[in-house]
């Protein structure tokens, strides 16, 4: 028999069948499928992608008015589509499942490269050769301390660290901007949390893909597109309770009525189940729920500024700034999408404190913090945005932050405690849920492949 035959006979014998009979919902519709997934982003879509495909009945509930989740492309200004949640496939090289995913679809993507950058003082002074040999040797200092210090000893903060062993107190002020900006830039914009926050002993664990950095020309969304073409998917369906039994199977509230089904993927980002916004009974194993309590949801926030012109030198992919004192994690990392699109667009970045800190501010408010910092980088002189993005993914209540990261005193195998299925109902993905590649797209989808994997599994196996 072939594989795809014996999927189905298991899936026709097993507990999958639904709950009660096929009644209709608010909407007319049916309410019950063999297995629900909750939340449409890329996990929930790689896991109803490939439970559809093999013949499984499944219905995928999603809070807001559209698929993607923290992949959000936006169309809807004057400047090229821009991705307002993850950019880049991470990697891209042929081991990466999103980059082959992006091959098998044509999607048009440029890479873009680390090494095409700039550092710019932002007390407005020029960095002399001296001072650039200083940014190297305490970025190579840095690097020692954490593969020296890293896994050993009791846990603390990878500020705690980093201001200890290069001792910080007494270093002059701009060594002191340039450790905060190194911990700001290299690991505070790449993992999410705060330096207070990561985990010295854990931040960095996991794996990564080698290959380039690629971002898609007409946004990341043809990615979640292709996999949610013709899947059963409920926009607007907020969920707020999940109820499971051995026996019985599931069965979800949400704002637009119940859904029953023979088991259940939850692909609720880390942050909402912090937020504990989604209720479950019985209430999650100790476990899960200390995993949900001790790993961290970080912020990184995304400013896109569309220009009249450029300004800034349009070769490099990559313009960094140095902050001034007193004004540690503030605008340390712009793109320009010059090259890439041919468009006069800036993407600046603010992390964790500062990234939270400044969701309250207003539009106006951020936009001119933004050129003020910019000026400081380019001269008085410059032109104000004719338009701009701005991303609050902390106050997104279906996200409520960015991404999970390692925070001290949790420990990397409370992703799997986070990724455990309950009495083989309640299944979990998303990218928190993911050991090795967690806080990225590729990670995500590999966690929603294993989830649908394991309800197979565990299904034929009954
Ligand atoms: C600003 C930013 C930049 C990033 N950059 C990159 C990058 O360049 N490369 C990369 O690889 N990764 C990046 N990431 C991370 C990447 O976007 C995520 O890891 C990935 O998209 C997570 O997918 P997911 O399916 O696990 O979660 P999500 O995409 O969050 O999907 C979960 C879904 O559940 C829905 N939901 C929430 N609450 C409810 C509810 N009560 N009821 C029903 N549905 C609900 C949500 O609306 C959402 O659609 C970035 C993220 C952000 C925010």
């Amino acid at each position: 028999m072939k594989r795809r035959t014996i999927l189905k006979a298991g899936l026709s014998l097993s507990p999958l069948l639904p709950l009660g009979s096929l009644a209709a919902g608010h909407s007319g519709q049916k309410n019950t499928a063999q297995v629900l997934v909750i939340g449409a982003g890329i996990a929930g879509l790689a896991a109803a992608r490939k439970l559809h495909d093999i013949g499984v009945d499944v219905i995928v509930l999603e809070a807001r008015d559209r698929t993607g989740g923290r992949i959000h492309t936006y169309t809807n200004w004057r400047g090229p589509a821009i991705d307002i949640g993850a950019s880049w496939i991470h990697g891209a090289g042929p081991a990466n499942p999103v980059a082959k995913l992006a091959r098998k679809i044509s999607a048009r993507t440029v890479i873009t490269d680390a090494e095409k950058a700039e550092l710019y003082n932002g007390d407005g002074t020029a960095l002399n050769a001296r001072d650039e040999k200083k940014i190297d040797s305490i970025r190579k200092e840095i690097s020692e301390v954490i593969v020296e210090q890293n896994r050993r000893g009791p846990d603390s903060s990878l500020r705690k660290l980093v201001y200890a062993e290069t001792d910080y107190d007494t270093r002059p002020p701009l060594e002191q901007r340039i450790i905060d900006f190194t911990l700001n830039s290299n690991f505070e914009h790449e993992y999410s949390g705060s330096a207070d926050q990561l985990s010295r002993l854990w931040f960095d664990d996991g794996s990564s893909y080698t290959g380039e950095e690629a971002i898609f020309l007409d946004g990341y969304k043809v990615i979640t597109d292709s996999l949610a073409a013709g899947l059963d998917i409920r926009l607007r369906h907020e969920v707020s309770a999940v109820r499971y039994d051995e026996k019985e199977g599931v069965s979800v509230e949400t704002t637009q009525g119940g859904f029953t089904a023979g088991a259940v993927i939850v692909t609720l980002p880390l942050g909402v189940l912090k937020a504990g916004n989604v209720r479950f009974f019985p209430a999650l194993p100790p476990q899960k729920q200390a995993a949900i309590r001790q790993l961290g949801f970080g912020v990184l926030n995304k400013y896109c500024l569309l220009f009249p012109e450029t300004f800034w030198n349009t070769s490099l992919d990559w313009l960094n700034h140095l902050p001034r004192s007193g004004h540690a994690g503030e605008w340390a990392e712009w793109v320009s999408f010059a090259r890439p699109t041919g468009k006069p667009v800036l993407m600046g970045f603010n992390a964790a404190d500062f990234g939270s800190k400044i969701e309250t501010w207003s539009d106006d408010k951020i936009i001119q913090s933004a050129v003020s910092t910019l000026s400081t980088m380019f001269g008085k002189q410059i032109p104000m945005p004719v338009d701009a993005i701005i991303t609050r993914w902390k106050s997104d209540p279906y996200a409520y932050g960015s991404y999970s990261f390692n925070a001290f005193g949790s420990t990397p195998g409370q992703r799997d405690d986070l990724a455990r299925n309950i009495t083989a109902k309640v299944f979990f993905a998303g990218e928190a849920t993911e050991k090795k590649y967690y806080q990225t797209v590729h990670g995500a989808y590999q966690s929603g492949l294993r989830a649908a994997d394991e309800i197979l599994k565990l299904n034929i196996r009954r």
